[in-house]
Order: structure tokens, then C-alpha cells, then sequence
């Protein structure tokens, strides 16, 4: 019971703005409830808020397709990524709620011969940092997802073999959502929906706090976790970012019976598929091509994903669609995260997550509180850092991030 009133708090109660918090999180999605959550238990600073201009999990949080791994081709990103699974793995108890994750297996699926040296390339970065993953043949495929269409009549990319990827999984997004939220409220952070941030106050090359729809706000640090909007929040603080917004586009069928478990990746044919635990196909794609902030699905994204898909999987060819949607997200030139601090003192980035940032909130929050706490940035999101668009230290993760999510 005390938990439904919480909820309703969370959902209609922003309470009063207060004038000062020590940190203020700009942005209620999976990395700015994730940070405020280890800032306060792993930290004790709990005089925090978050500000949403929405509600939370209304952004790419409570719009993507839930999938987890590990298996990225940098070794900066794949070490940074594991540990992320790790915590997801015992989030739930974390946050005493069950987010239903499940780690079933994920195939990067090749049809070159170039995309096997590339995937060969992956798990042997993988290996050394301890990450399960393997190039695996077209015969092995069909023997760990029957269901898959290995033939090689008859479709466009026959299949050749692939990355597979055991503890590649899904997760609730929703229920991450708010089983932070419930565990921040219970921690004393307040969650502040319905709050824009429209500037900020600057001066003398630091940031004092920020102005919102309902009133100024001082800080003494500021966390932008604004994903798709990242770069116009980052602009008002005048801080130029190298970022571009795009749509991410994903559809449901209708549920049908249990009969896929694994995670099916196509970066030759732009499409990925899982089932899940309602049994509706989760089918998503790689980012439309243009930048926008047009959150209007196309008509297109469904025909050439809905072809590819039925090539890999021709048992869905008359299950109907039943819902479509969008998400914006922040493609960074290389791909990979900018985390941490800028050139602005207290105004602190979490952004370029494009299509495959929901996997990270977990690590995010732990990384940044500890920025935050110990003012020393973590070595594992070291090599994020803004500066490096500046030093040429770009870390390329375009062989495993661009559709793979
Ligand atoms: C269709 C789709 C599928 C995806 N699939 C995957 C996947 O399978 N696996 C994966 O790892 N990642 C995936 N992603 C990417 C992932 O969802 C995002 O990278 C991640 O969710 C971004 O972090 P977030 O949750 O904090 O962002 P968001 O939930 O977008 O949070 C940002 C918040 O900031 C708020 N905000 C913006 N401006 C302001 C302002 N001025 N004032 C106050 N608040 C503001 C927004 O309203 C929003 O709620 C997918 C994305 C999409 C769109």
C-alpha cells in the first residue's frame, strides 16, 4: 500500500521547487534516476533533484528495446559495458523490483566474409577482457535457434555464421524506470516532473544553477543526462557538443505463442528481433539517416524491416503489426559516450547514447555519482571524456554499436 502512494507522489505530487539542491540532474530517464540513485546510496548525497521536462521514463528510457550485452569491439567500450550487465544482473534485488531481465543469448548475425573477420575481431576482444563470446557457423546457429531461416535459396543475405553471445538479454525498460524512482523518493531525492530547464546561470566560467518553468534553481554541480535532447540543453549552457539527433524507429506484433529466446542481429540487413514475455515480436532498426526531432514514424521503416525480418524468421508472415513508435537519439561521431566533465566548472555531460544507451544506466549512475562525490573522473569512463573531439583520442565503436544496440 505505502508503495501505491509513493507511486502516486511520484505521478502527481512535484512538490514545492526548493531554491538550492547540491545536485541538480537534468533529465527523469534511466541515467539521471540511475545517477541520483548511487549519489545518494553509495554517497549519502541525497540533496539532489531531478528535473523533467516530461514524465519520467517518457524519453528513449521508456521507448527502447530493452536489450542488455557486453560484446562491444573497443576494449575501453566492452569493459565498460560488462560491468553494466554485471549490475543489471542483480538490480532487482538492488531495488527490491522485479525488472524481468533474463540473459538467453544474443547472435550478431554475418553474411560476408568480411563481417566474420569483423565479428572474429569482436570476441577476441571480448576474450581478453573475460566477455562470453564466440564466432559460432551457420549450422551452430540453427542448432541454438531452430527457428531461424539459415538457407541459402531463396533471401537476399544468406546467413554465414555468427558472434554469439550467451549473456546477451533483455530487461523491463519501464520497470528500471521505476524501480529507480521508487528507491530515489525512499532516499530523499526529489523527482520533479513537469520541470523544463530553459538556461542556466553562468558566470565566471561555472555554472550556479539552472532557470526552469517553475523558477531558478542554484547548484552547485549540474548533470545534463538529456539524451536525445542533449545538445540543446548543452547549448543553453554554452557548451557546444559533437552531437546529431536522429529517430529510432521499433515496432510490436500482436503476442503469439513463446518460440524465439534468443536476440537475432542483423547489421547487413539493418534489423534486430527478440520475443517478448507477452510474446509480441520486438523488431527494431538502425537510425533513420537524417537528423531530426521529428518523433513521426515512416511508413518505409516497417515495410523493409517487416521483409528482412520474414527472411530470417518466414513463421511471423501473417502475425500483424500492433504498435510503432519513435525515439531521438544523440549519435556521437565515434559512437561512443561523452561522459563526464566540461569545459564549463559543475556542468557535467552524459550524452551521446544514440541507439544503445539503455544498457548503460546502471554503470552510468555508479561512474558519474563517483565523479560527482570524489571529484576524480572513474578510469573506466576516462576514455569518454569531451575532451577527447579535442585530442583525436576518438574511441571508433561503429563495427559493433551501429545497428547491434
Ligand atoms: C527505439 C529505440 C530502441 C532502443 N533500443 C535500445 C536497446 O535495445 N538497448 C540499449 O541499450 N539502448 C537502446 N536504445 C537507446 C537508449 O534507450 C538510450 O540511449 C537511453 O535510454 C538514453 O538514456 P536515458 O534513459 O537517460 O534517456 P531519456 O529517457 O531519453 O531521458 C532524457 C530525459 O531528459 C528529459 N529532458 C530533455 N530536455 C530537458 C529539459 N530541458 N529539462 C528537463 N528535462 C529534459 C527528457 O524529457 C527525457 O525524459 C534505444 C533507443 C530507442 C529510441
Amino acid at each position: 500500500m505505502k508503495d501505491v502512494f509513493l507511486k502516486r507522489k511520484i505521478l502527481t505530487q512535484p512538490g514545492e521547487l526548493r531554491r538550492h539542491y547540491d545536485v541538480v540532474i537534468i533529465g527523469g530517464g534511466s541515467h539521471g534516476l540511475s545517477t541520483a540513485y548511487y549519489l545518494a546510496t553509495h554517497h549519502g548525497i541525497d540533496n539532489v533533484a531531478i528535473l523533467e521536462q516530461s514524465y519520467i521514463g517518457s524519453g528513449a528510457a521508456g521507448r527502447n528495446t530493452t536489450i542488455i550485452r557486453a560484446n562491444y569491439r573497443t576494449p575501453e567500450g566492452a569493459a565498460f559495458y560488462k560491468e553494466s550487465v554485471e549490475l543489471y544482473k542483480q538490480l532487482s534485488q538492488d531495488l527490491n523490483f522485479n525488472l524481468m531481465f533474463s540473459q538467453h543469448g544474443h547472435f550478431t548475425l554475418a553474411h560476408s566474409d568480411r563481417s566474420l573477420v569483423v565479428q572474429q575481431e569482436r570476441a577476441e576482444v571480448n576474450k581478453l577482457l573475460g566477455i562470453d563470446s564466440y564466432v559460432i557457423d551457420a549450422r551452430q546457429v540453427k542448432e541454438l535457434c531452430p527457428q531461424i531461416n539459415i538457407s541459402r535459396e531463396g533471401v537476399t543475405w544468406p546467413i554465414l555464421g555468427a558472434l554469439y553471445h550467451p549473456p546477451g538479454g533483455i530487461i523491463r525498460h519501464d520497470a528500471v524506470v521505476w524501480g529507480y524512482a521508487k528507491q530515489v523518493c525512499r532516499a530523499g531525492v526529489e523527482i520533479h516532473q513537469g520541470t523544463e530547464v530553459t538556461g542556466f546561470d553562468v558566470a565566471n566560467g561555472r555554472v550556479h544553477g539552472v532557470r526552469t518553468n517553475r523558477g531558478d534553481v542554484s547548484a552547485g554541480v549540474v548533470v545534463s543526462a538529456t539524451a536525445g535532447w542533449s545538445s540543446i540543453v548543452a547549448k543553453l549552457a554554452g557548451v557546444p557538443l559533437p552531437i546529431t539527433g536522429s529517430i529510432l524507429q521499433a515496432f510490436v506484433t500482436e503476442p503469439v505463442k513463446p518460440f524465439l529466446d534468443k536476440i537475432i542481429v542483423s547489421a547487413q540487413m539493418h534489423i534486430y528481433v527478440s520475443q517478448t514475455d507477452r510474446g509480441e515480436f520486438l523488431i527494431g532498426a538502425e537510425v533513420e539517416p537524417y537528423p531530426t526531432y521529428s518523433n513521426k514514424g515512416t511508413f518505409p521503416f516497417i515495410e523493409y524491416a517487416s521483409r528482412h525480418v520474414l527472411e530470417l524468421l518466414p513463421q511471423l508472415h501473417a502475425t500483424k503489426i500492433l504498435r510503432h513508435w519513435t525515439g531521438l537519439c544523440d549519435m556521437s561521431p565515434d559512437y561512443s559516450p561523452i561522459m563526464g566533465l566540461t569545459e564549463l566548472e559543475g556542468f557535467l555531460v552524459d550524452c551521446g547514447w544514440g541507439t544503445y544507451g539503455f544498457k548503460a544506466a546502471p554503470i552510468v549512475g555508479v561512474t558519474l555519482s563517483e565523479l560527482i562525490a570524489k571529484g576524480k573522473t572513474p578510469a573506466l569512463i576516462e576514455p569518454f571524456k569531451l575532451e577527447r573531439f579535442y585530442t583525436d583520442t576518438l574511441v571508433s565503436e561503429l563495427a559493433a554499436a551501429a545497428v547491434s544496440h
